[in-house]
């Protein structure tokens, strides 16, 4: 099932999408009235919603919807870094030391935003892109194992990391540059792990205006999402709803020898085949 968030006058909304229109979940938005809410059910709230998508009535068109970000305030969006080979490359170029364990950083939650919105620099004059495949935790998550970690996951989303990169370097938790406000567009909807039979056998990429800038699959990943998740649950419990942006691959605009950064009115797309494609303005 794809899960979206809209918005109807004012008020947000959540909805399946069956083929080109949205399927509304208010019949059962008494018991599940957040995506929050729909996590932590589990398996009754899914049978709910799956109900829901076979017997509901369109309540409008995709194309007519404004989608908001797929899932309110999570109580964590970890991301990790330096997860695939080339770009790591990259950052050699720009003097990142190589770090013996994973690499994790946190994107503050208030800077998450709708798959279509708008991206704000803010006062960075060093704005880039990182196209991602975005996890979503279901169940509550301590001490698992990687054989286990499938067990845990939602679903999956593409996420925008988007960047600071002056402010990044700030210091070498990265948190400054990592989560400007509207620094996290995400989305369009979150497809359910049952739909996605190997999250690392997708491709992803990613465009700013048109010219393509990233493409690689996540099967390249150094670290995947199952040992992802055991080693962060080894330290702390990933609950549901939190987020996880798994990496990105060479291509950002930091990695160029001659950096062209984003300025507005640039438009990025990013794109992970088999769960959506998401499109930003910078303004
Ligand atoms: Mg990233």
């Amino acid at each position: 099932m794809r899960f979206v968030r809209y918005d109807e006058g004012g008020t947000p909304r959540i909805g399946l999408v069956r083929r080109e229109a949205i399927v509304s979940l208010a019949p059962i938005a008494e018991r599940y009235p957040t995506m929050l809410s729909i996590i932590e059910g589990g398996d009754a709230a899914l049978a709910a919603a799956r109900e829901q998508l076979d017997q509901g009535a369109d309540a409008l068109a995709l194309r007519d919807a404004r989608l908001l970000a797929p899932i309110e305030r999570p109580s964590k969006f970890m991301a990790i870094g330096m997860n695939y080979a080339k770009h790591l490359e990259e950052a050699d170029r720009l003097g990142v030391p190589r770090a013996a364990n994973q690499v994790w950083f946190n994107k503050q939650t208030t800077c998450i935003s709708g798959p279509f919105d708008t991206i704000d620099p803010g006062v960075t004059e060093k704005l880039d892109y990182e196209v991602e495949l975005g996890v979503v935790i279901g169940k509550s998550a301590k001490t698992v194992s990687v054989e286990n970690a499938r067990d845990h996951v939602f679903g999956y989303f593409v996420i925008n990391d988007v960047s600071a990169r002056d402010w990044q370097f700030h210091s070498s938790t990265m948190t400054m540059g990592k989560s400007f406000d509207t620094h996290g567009p995400m989305g369009p909807w979150i497809v359910t792990a049952d739909e996605v039979p190997d999250p690392h056998a997708l491709d992803l990429r990613c465009y700013v205006n048109g010219e393509l800038r990233q493409s690689n699959n996540t099967g390249n990943m150094l670290t995947n999402v199952w040992s992802q998740i055991s080693y962060l649950s080894t330290a702390f419990t990933l609950l549901p709803g939190d987020l996880i942006a798994t990496g990105t691959p060479e291509g950002v605009a930091a990695g160029m020898e001659s950096p062209v950064f984003l300025k507005p009115g640039d438009v990025i797309r990013c794109e992970v085949d088999g769960i959506g494609a998401i499109e930003n303005k910078v303004v």
